[in-house]
């Protein structure tokens, strides 16, 4: 078995706009980076392609279609594709565990909880009054694009009916800019020292149409070439999702528990090393459009891109087993990972550290001069934890958490239940390109005479409908609520 590795560059034609979902409305969140899910989509797209460039166009159907299973279904990883300007990547992978000032980003850039627990607030010591800046901290949220400097640009474009644009009707969408390349890699597992002519295909420039439509918009050329595979390191290491990754029980259950899934993977290697208990991460639902059928997947939970735990002691063979990713669905391009050594993570906000002066900051003797007579001030009123630090606000509950509270144990199972279904459903009509009007009339409003909903007040419905019709991003972190506040009930009642 050789393990080959490759770097893809896809040059845009015209704009890439990847929508999050399927559903093209007025308005849609885009990926900051392409999922290899969507690059896979559109290479296999290409595959069958007489036109552009197919794989083998002349030899038989049979043999196309083996060549096709052997690379998409079982050889080819794919990883995301990030957007790149003059060889600078412009995307930085934000490690879930990442944090920094919310209020002063000159308070020394973004700090890794994975590395070192700094507590809740920034620790840095204000060189103007000698005590810790106590700001809030901002949490790393996965893969991200800088604002402004024309990464991301509108278009807009009119509806169309018959052909006619129809007055009125104007949709903006954000896309990528053309200015940029988009830069992955993808590994194939061989049977052979010798590339198939699958892996041939691969390296021969073609031009793909990515994001799933069948417009100009997201036309882009294709190169791929042969890198050098590296080893990843070993010993204390952060281990981090470089893609969302879907996890599963030893039932086929979605699970979101990254620590069990790479633990479970390296035991299974025959590997060593120990998973810390503490683990980084966030939730998103994912689902995907099934070329073939043209259905929608069902959605699924998922870890996000950027949830991360530690492994001590990790050896080579388990390395190599977690290089290798987590979760299933691998081969579309979910969960994959990057191993990082633990002293290479970002520490910015190490109270210990020497920190360069902040800018206009005042001199060492001045400083010293502030510290004194802070300290004056702190023998008079307060000691200087409360006078600088705000205690935290209470953090108030999510929507669904609320509902829940107010609708009480015996009414809230029932209730949760018929949440994710409803909400599942609104998923799947704007999966199918429903517009939310629509959507709002066919599947959330009719909720209302479902038998559950009679069991609740005025207020709760009213509630529950606004968790349902609630806009895709938020509509999933509800579902992900509902399911975790479902799981909390069951378990008390068993208690
Ligand atoms: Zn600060």
């Amino acid at each position: 078995m050789t393990v080959r590795r490759f770097r893809y560059t896809l040059t845009p034609l015209s704009r890439v706009s990847a929508g999050r979902s399927g559903a093209v409305q007025n308005s849609r969140p885009i990926y900051h980076v392409i999922p290899g899910t969507v690059v896979r989509g559109a290479l296999g797209t290409s595959w069958w392609n007489k036109i552009d460039a197919a794989y083998q166009p002349n030899t038989s159907r049979e043999k196309q279609t083996q060549a096709f299973n052997e690379l998409f279904a079982k050889a080819m990883r794919i990883g995301p594709a990030i957007p790149e300007r003059d060889g600078v990547p412009g995307s930085e992978l934000r490690g879930v565990s990442w944090v920094r000032c919310k209020y002063r980003h000159s308070h020394y850039g973004w700090h890794d909880l994975a590395a070192m627990d700094i507590g809740r607030t920034c620790p840095i010591v204000e060189p103007d009054t000698g005590y810790p800046c106590g700001g809030s901290l901002e949490l790393g949220k996965g893969w991200s694009l800088p604002e402004g400097n024309g990464w991301i640009v509108e278009t807009t474009r009119t509806a169309l009916e018959n052909g006619a644009p129809v007055k009125g009707q104007l949709f903006t969408r954000p896309a990528l800019s053309k200015t940029i390349e988009l830069v992955g890699t993808l590994t194939v597992v061989g049977q052979d020292e010798n590339m198939s002519p699958g892996e041939q295909w691969l390296l021969t420039e073609k031009v793909l149409s990515v994001g799933g439509q069948r417009s100009t918009l997201g036309r882009c050329r294709w190169r791929a070439d042969e890198i050098k595979a590296s080893t990843p390191p070993n010993g204390t290491v952060i281990v981090r999702l470089r893609s969302d990754a879907i996890l599963v029980d030893e039932f086929g259950f979605a699970t979101t528990d990254l620590v069990r899934a790479v633990r479970e993977a390296i035991e299974k290697s025959g590997g060593s090393g120990t998973v810390r208990p503490k683990a980084w991460t966030r939730h998103v639902s994912v689902s995907g459009w099934h070329g073939v059928s043209g259905l929608p997947k069902p959605e699924e939970l998922a870890v996000s891109a950027g949830s991360t735990v530690v492994v001590d002691e990790l050896d080579a063979v388990a390395a190599a087993a977690l290089d290798n990713g987590v979760g299933i669905r691998r081969v579309e391009g979910f969960g994959m990972i990057d191993i990082l050594p633990i002293d290479e993570a970002p520490k910015g906000l190490d109270p210990n550290a020497e920190h360069p002066p902040t800018p206009g900051a005042t001199t060492a003797s001045e400083r010293a001069m502030g510290e004194s007579s802070a300290i004056e001030i702190q023998t008079e009123h307060a000691p200087p934890s409360q006078v600088r630090i705000a205690p935290e606000p209470p953090v108030p509950l999510s929507p669904v958490d609320q509902l829940t509270k107010d609708v009480g144990t015996a009414r809230a199972p029932k209730m949760l239940k018929g949440i994710l279904t409803q909400g599942r459903q609104v998923m799947r009509w704007r999966d199918n390109g429903f517009a939310d009007p629509i959507v709002r009339t066919s599947v959330v409003e009719p909720t209302i005479t479902l038998p559950w909903m009679r069991l609740l007040s005025m207020a709760e419905q009213e509630a529950v409908l606004d968790i349902i019709g609630a806009e895709p991003t938020t509509l999933s972190r509800h579902l992900y609520d509902a399911r975790r506040c479902l799981d909390a009930l069951a378990k008390e009642a068993e208690s």
